[in-house]
């Protein structure tokens, strides 16, 4: 089959890989149908690791799918041949302390697509996964929706964790696809555990044009830290303090600014992956204002979700997809979104 492999830093090539074969009765093969370029592949293309994860050449990146089912094993019955599927990246161990304590996306054992010593991603034509982590989508979604599903689930799972209070403000920090999807999310109506009426949200990013996205899809205000300080504005509006921040750069700069943000007892989201090992924080006003933080790794339970509200309406994400690649042009879509040209925010490749 056709794969993509990383063979070096910015170094890619196309080339012709064995197909994977099913071997558990509970294994689904998947012909992948289109790829989301997520920023995590993009760091591994860049630098080849993302902290203590460090690639090994040749390596398949990618883990933002949809795909079809081509054949299923023994024990298969949730998932037919035809199906199109949602891939959940993240095959967890049921085993684990983590597992026994419904953790399973920080399970001891896990195996996340395209991830440095845990698995080959999803930049090729097939792939096996277990039934566990297929999601058919009963063509009530597309396929481009059905690859947003995966930033999307983060996003849900981001709002979930803050546990945001009704009527809260909101500010997200960082307008690419994970702060789009927690803005999404934090729209999201009428469903259990979730806020009902989230209004007003901030939203910053240093890219123009994701700005004009974000407030195309309902952001109530919008700023550009490189040509204003985005601080006073908010807190103008808002002279009690913001009540949840998501961080979803991993700048320094974001950091500090969510903490000025921040009411006394708000809620600091960490969700953006800094490139670099260590943060700092102003631990006097970190302190005084007793502030939550709350990290999140990925998403846990949120995949079926993120397809039913998608399903219903009552979620658009369309807004996302900037950009289409063929997986030949793989190299370009790379380039594109690790430079951040031409406003790209979610850039697909299909196959
Ligand atoms: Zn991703
Ligand atoms: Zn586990």
């Amino acid at each position: 089959m056709k794969a993509v492999l990383l063979t070096g830093i910015r170094q890619m090539k196309l080339a012709d890989v064995p197909e994977p074969a099913i071997e558990k009765d509970d294994d689904v093969l998947l012909k992948i149908e289109m790829v989301g370029v997520c920023g995590s592949d993009v760091h591994y293309y860049e630098t080849g690791g993302i902290g203590s994860q460090v690639v090994e050449y040749p390596f398949i990146v990618g883990h933002e799918c949809a795909a079809t089912v081509k054949a299923v094993g023994g024990a298969v019955a949730r998932v037919k041949v035809g199906d199109e599927i949602v891939v959940e990246p993240a095959v967890a161990c049921h085993e684990c302390d983590q597992c026994r304590q419904a953790r399973e996306n920080t399970c001891r054992n896990l195996r996340f697509l395209g991830t440095p010593g845990e698995g080959n991603g999803c930049l090729c034509e097939y792939i096996v996964m277990p039934e566990e982590c297929c999601f058919p989508t009963n063509g009530a979604i597309t396929l481009e929706q059905a690859v947003c599903c995966e930033p999307f689930a983060i996003g849900l799972y981001a709002v979930k964790q803050a546990q945001i209070p009704e009527n809260a403000k909101i500010a997200i920090l960082g307008s690419g696809p994970i702060g789009l999807s927690c803005m999404a999310a934090a729209k999201a109506q009428d469903a259990e555990g979730f806020p009902q009426s989230v209004v007003p949200i901030y939203m910053t990013d240093k890219v123009q044009e994701r700005l004009q996205v974000a407030k195309n899809a309902g952001a109530a205000w919008v700023g550009n830290p490189e040509k204003q300080d985005i601080v006073k504005p908010i807190l103008q509006r808002h002279p009690l303090g913001i009540d949840v921040v998501y961080e979803c750069a991993g700048q320094q700069e974001t950091l500090d600014e969510a903490v000025e943000l921040l009411r006394p007892g708000g809620a600091l989201i960490l969700i953006g992956a800094p490139r670099f090992e260590r943060v700092s924080f102003v631990i006097d006003k970190m302190r005084r204002k007793e502030i939550t933080l709350i990290n999140i790794r990925r998403q846990n339970g949120c995949t079926q979700r993120a397809i039913d509200l998608i399903a219903s309406g009552e979620v658009n994400i369309d807004f996302m997809i900037t950009h289409k690649f063929k997986l030949e042009q793989t190299q370009d879509a790379f380039c594109l979104v690790a430079e951040y040209r031409d406003g790209v925010v979610k850039a697909l490749i299909e196959l």
